[in-house]
């Protein structure tokens, strides 16, 4: 298979088609999740809470073209709600405490879960970005042109 022309806009068949090195997605979401470079799985992916390095500092990959964006707190919201909502299903079936001590157990989770959650999930969702070849981590992106 041949590359696209340089100024074609990528379609969902180059985005998938591997070409150039092999990418595992799993082992790339997992090395992310662990907040470890994508491609090589020993330098650092974050360089603060919730910002990713400009590249890695063992192999040189460049983190920027990630899009992360707003999807690692779209899944800590569907992963915490998954856990919280039956607790409080279950809390309010089994013992129906006050409001207040319900309160004190849900919010408390809530946002720890969710600040846990947060960092290994976006660190997951740079790795899958660079595994499929998303964004500026396909070899021949090409900038949109308007
Ligand atoms: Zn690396």
């Amino acid at each position: 298979m041949t590359a696209p022309p340089p100024n074609t806009a990528s379609t969902a068949a180059t985005i998938w088609t591997p070409e150039g090195e092999k990418r595992h997605l799993w082992a790339a979401m997992k090395r992310g999740f662990f907040g470890r470079c994508p491609k090589c799985g020993k330098g650092k992916l974050f360089r603060a809470f919730l910002k990713t390095a400009d590249n890695c500092s063992e192999c040189g990959l460049d983190f920027s073209p990630h899009r992360a964006d707003d999807l690692p707190a779209y899944l800590v919201i569907v992963v915490v709600g998954h856990i919280v909502i039956p607790l409080a299903l279950l809390i309010e079936k089994g013992f129906s405490p006050p409001l207040v001590v319900q309160w004190a157990i849900y919010l408390p989770t809530t946002l720890v879960l969710a600040l846990w959650l947060i960092q290994p999930i976006k660190g997951g969702v740079v790795g899958l970005q660079w595994a499929l070849r998303m964004h500026g981590f396909d070899e021949n992106f090409v900038e949109d042109q308007i």
